[in-house]
């Protein structure tokens, strides 16, 4: 028996450093939504685990014990054949290992017929992994493990792009220079999410820009676009989104960026709303 699995892109609309933990880690609050752009995983029962990577964004991407696929078949001890196809570029800000990791859980689960691990053996694989076993709207709080399911995702016309540069996340953290900023203004507005969203911040967004300006470049196009209502960095970057105002705006951004910049990612997307998570094949 195969399980294919969808590994979607998650999407920081807010990401607001609210701390520090006394062993260093950050205090975040941060409200998530899913893409339907991800990475494809096809689990089979097998003897041994082994992992095959494929699809355009496959370059560098560890096929060994490094990848957070096969750390998630060994939190179960369970062993499998993994195919692994990379659609989301990595070290992005948009989870794409964390959500690699929670849709294979969550697809050897099913396939062996086996429980989820605990919330805290789950949190051991990635501080974004639990966020990523979730979906529709998702206020994130703590270290990545105090999650508030908020139903489902408002529908959005989305655009996300990647200068295709690589933003490892610990590099972003060191150079935050004020670690404690105000939470997040909640609740938010659901008549008017939109502009409540764009009253909120990405705090990681000023360091990855010093990091690698050309973030700013991203979100410079992005907000001169006709029809850009928000554009922001998800995450620790450099992955930035933008939110349209329809569909005709959301397409022609997608191609005058793929017209100025053919070396950046930039897709399309739409939030997931519910539980398209897994299907099962024989
Ligand atoms: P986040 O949004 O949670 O901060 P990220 O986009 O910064 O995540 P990942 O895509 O998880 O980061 O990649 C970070 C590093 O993890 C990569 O440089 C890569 O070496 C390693 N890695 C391990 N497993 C995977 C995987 N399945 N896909 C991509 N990278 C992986």
């Amino acid at each position: 028996m195969t399980v294919e699995v969808f590994a979607p892109a998650k999407i920081n609309l807010t990401l607001h450093v609210t701390g520090q933990r006394s062993d260093g880690y950050h205090l975040l609050d941060s409200l998530v939504v899913f893409a339907d752009v991800g990475d494809r995983i096809t689990l089979t029962k097998a003897a041994e685990t082994r992992l095959e990577v494929s699809g355009p964004c496959a370059a560098g991407v560890p096929t060994d014990a490094r990848n957070l696929v096969v750390k998630a078949a060994q939190l179960l001890g369970v062993t499998a054949h993994i195919h692994l196809h990379k659609n989301l570029p990595a070290a992005a800000g948009i989870g794409g290992g964390s959500s690699d990791a929670a849709a294979t859980l969550s697809g050897l689960c099913q396939l062996y017929c086996v429980p989820l691990p605990t919330p805290e053996a789950v949190l051991s694989l990635g501080a974004d992994v639990p966020l990523c076993l979730k979906r529709g709207l998702v206020r994130m709080e703590g270290i990545g493990e105090q999650l508030s399911a908020l139903g489902p995702s408002p529908g959005m016309h989305l655009v996300m792009v990647n200068p295709r540069v690589e933003v490892p996340t610990p590099t972003v953290f060191k150079a935050l220079s004020c670690k404690e900023n105000p939470a997040m203004n909640w609740p938010m507005n659901p008549t008017d999410w939109v502009l409540w969203v764009a009253k909120q911040r990405n705090d990681l967004e000023a360091p990855a820009v010093s990091a690698e300006p050309v973030i700013a470049d991203v979100l410079a196009m992005l907000r001169a676009q006709p029809g850009c209502q928000l554009a922001r960095m998800s995450g620790s970057g450099a992955t930035c989104f933008a939110i349209m105002e329809d569909a005709q705006a959301q397409q022609n951004t997608v191609a005058h960026i793929k017209t100025a910049h053919p070396e950046w990612w930039a897709v399309a997307c739409k939030a997931l709303t519910g539980d398209q998570f897994s299907r099962e094949t024989t």
